[in-house]
Parts: structure tokens; sequence; C-alpha cells
């Protein structure tokens, strides 16, 4: 499909996602990640990935003399080095390194959002206990004490109970480099993907809605059961919020939100500069994947058509549990059963608990059938993890 060999920083599940949609396109892809049989590097029949960190500068430079484009698979990479070998001309960095400096730091990200006029849960800069103190006289509680940098899964947030929960709070996340929020009271948590192209062409996927447990994201359903007015809010913020990004930015975001319980209200809770667990549904339901959509992206291709093959579509995660790969494999054998369920196992070689080990996609007629079809899967993994 195109001589340009991509990079990828990382090689988790997303890695091994977007390589899946490389390969069938004929696209090269080489992987920078210190696991050497890591998910993405073992559906990759090229020799030339490299097995260091993504932070590491070599290590990115030495990937860098191998690829025409550099792309991430999670956020948290070396930018300077990113930076560099943007300037230096020879390789192309998409999204480009300034935009994953901006979304690496949540705070900054928030400053950002906010000077250009995005609604956001209300937040204040925190480091030092005192602030945080004064957080919870200002915003009351619960509210949530965030780590700025190598936030995932919900690793880096604290929900802060009370005022004698403040200091706890505080220590468990190092104490340095945080800041607090408003605790929202939604009613649902949506999110969006949309990919743009180097020249400007923009598109984007369906509102969908995300459920998360213990922070980590557990369900997705395609499309969200939201009326037209929130759907079209939902969609003008995801759009504001990408298009705002510096540079141009180029490739495929999530964005995820909160729906208010007022109703109406959308506010953003943070951007992903890469695919995201939200839009893995997107394999199985729509006329082109979030995966191929970001390759087609960081090449400059035309990008394709996103809209839903099917009626309603869910993703459940499949998350290392109490049983280790029983807990994981289970709930997949069972699902065999189910019509419309699609199965995706990463390859992990542990099965930790709260681990991201691999997801479902099931597709249906119906929001019922789906329900109904969702539900099963669900119950299985309970039963698998207990
Ligand atoms: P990700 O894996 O998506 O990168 P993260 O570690 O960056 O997650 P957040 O997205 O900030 O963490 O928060 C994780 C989840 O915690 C949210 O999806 C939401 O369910 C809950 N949450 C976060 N902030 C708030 C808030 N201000 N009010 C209510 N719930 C919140
Ligand atoms: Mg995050
Ligand atoms: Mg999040």
């Amino acid at each position: 499909m195109d001589r340009q060999v991509i990079g990828i920083l990382g090689g988790g599940q997303l890695g091994r996602m977007l390589i899946e949609a490389a390969n069938r396109m004929n696209i090269q892809v080489r992987v920078l990640d210190p696991t050497e049989k890591s998910p993405a590097k073992q559906i990759s029949n090229f020799t030339q990935h490299v097995n260091e960190p993504f932070t590491s500068s070599t290590a990115i430079r030495a990937l860098a003399k191998e690829c025409d484009v550099l792309t991430v698979e999670i956020e948290h990479v070396n930018c300077d080095e990113l930076e560099a070998i943007e300037e230096s001309g020879a390789v192309k960095v998409r999204p480009s390194a300034g935009t994953i400096r901006l979304i690496q730091d949540k705070y900054l990200q928030k400053e950002y959002l906010a000077e250009r006029g995005l609604s956001l849960p209300e937040y204040i800069k925190c480091d030092t206990l005192e602030v945080a103190r004064n957080a919870g006289r200002v915003f009351g509680y619960p509210f949530v004490l965030k780590c700025r940098l190598g936030a995932y899964d919900g690793r880096g947030n604290y929900v802060v109970k009370d005022e004698s929960d403040v200091d706890a709070g505080f220590k468990s996340l190092g104490g340095d480099m945080l800041y607090a929020e408003k605790f929202v009271p939604f009613i649902k948590e949506l999110a969006v993907m949309v990919a743009r192209r180097p020249g400007g062409q923009v598109v984007s996927y369906p509102v969908v809605e995300t459920v998360q447990r213990d922070n980590i994201c557990e369900l997705v359903y395609a499309p969200a059961q939201i009326d037209g007015q929130v759907r079209e809010a939902a969609m003008k913020v995801a759009m504001d919020t990408v298009s705002c990004l510096p540079d141009g930015s180029t490739g495929i975001f999530g964005v995820e939100m909160f729906l208010h319980k007022d109703g109406h209200t959308v506010l953003v809770n943070e951007i992903a500069p890469r695919t995201h667990n939200s839009g893995h549904y997107t394999t199985e339901a729509c006329s082109t994947s979030q995966f191929e959509n970001h390759l087609r992206a960081v090449l400059d291709l035309p990008l394709g058509d996103t809209s839903l093959k099917v009626p309603a579509a869910a993703m459940i995660n499949v998350l290392g549990g109490a049983n280790g790969f029983s807990s994981v494999l289970d709930p997949c054998l069972a699902s065999l059963n189910v019509p419309g369920a699609t199965i995706h196992l990463y390859g992990k070689a542990e099965a930790k608990v709260g681990r991201k080990m691999g997801h479902i996609t099931v597709v249906a007629d119906s929001a019922l059938q789906l329900r109904r079809r969702t539900d099963l899967i669900v119950g299985k993994l309970a039963n698998a993890s207990q």
C-alpha cells in the first residue's frame, strides 16, 4: 500500500492491533519496546525491531534509522528525542512531539484546553499538602487527586473521601507533580475517536459510552444510548478538542468525556494521542477500524469510512483475575457460543490481576439483543474471577 516504513514507540496490545491492520495492507512496521516478545512483535515477521525502552534517546534514534514515519501507541515516551528527530526533518513524527508532550502532562493538557474554551471539570495544580487540603475545602468531598505524568488505567488517581483522607492520597501519589479535580457527578462517560490527516481531512467515529470499574475501562457500547442533542454536543466537544491541538495534529485521537448529571453538560476528561480502548469495537463494527485509520492518517493516505456497519456493538475488556489465565481463557471459551462475539487475546506472558489481557467485541441487530449477548459474557467473566 505504501513504501514508507512506520516505527511505533511501544509494543503492547495497541501496537499489536496496528500491526494486524498493517499486515493486511502490506505496510511495514518496526516496534520499539523493551520486551523482546511483546504483544506487537509477536505478530510481526520483521527483524529490525528495537528491544529497548521507548523512553531511551538512543533507542528512539535507532528506531528512526529504520523508518520514514514515527508514531506512538503510548504517550509516556521521550518527547525531547522525538522533537530533535522532527527538527532534523529526517523522519516524520505523527502526532507531533509537541502534541504528545502536551497530552502526556495531564495538567498542561487541561490548561491548554481551558485556555481554548473547552469545558472541563474544575481543577487546580497541587504541589503541596496545603494546596491539597485547600482543594477539599474548595471542591468539597469526594474530590480527585491525579498525577500529572505517567497515568494510565486510573493508576495515578486517588479519590479523596474526606478531610482525613487528604494526607493518605497525597502521599500515595508521591506528593509531587499532582493536580486536584472536582468530582464530576456524571450520568455516563462518553468517548469519540477522531482521525486527522496532515492536509486537514478529519473523520470521527460515533459517540460511544464507556463504563469504567475501579478506574479501568470495563465495557464500551456503540452507539451510546443518548438523545440526539447530547450526541451532537459530545461530537462537537470532541471535534473542537482535536482541532485545537498544536501543529495540525496528525493521527487518531481518543477524547474521553463526562455527561454531567444535569443531562446536557459535556465536559472533557482527557485526550489520548493514539488509538484507544474505546475504539476497539471499530475493528468488527465499523467500515474502517481505528487502527487502519491511524495508519492511513500517519501515512497521509485517504481516511476511511467510520460509520457503523451494524446496528449495535459492544466491547468487553478481559482483565487478569484471581485465577490467572483461567480468569481470562474460560470466559473467552464461553463466548465462542455467543453469536456476534469476536475474541482478541494480546499474547501477554502473565495474567496479573487487573491487567488488560484481551477484549471481546459483540455485534447485534438491536440494543436489546446486544445487551443480552454482552450480559452473558460479562457474567462468565465475573464467575471466572471468583
Ligand atoms: P486512562 O487509562 O483512560 O488513560 P487515566 O489513568 O488517565 O485513565 P482518568 O481518565 O483521569 O485516568 O480517570 C479514570 C477514570 O476515573 C475515569 O474514566 C472516570 O471513571 C474516573 N474519574 C476520573 N476523574 C474523575 C472526576 N473528576 N470525577 C469523577 N470520576 C472521575
Ligand atoms: Mg489517561
Ligand atoms: Mg482516562
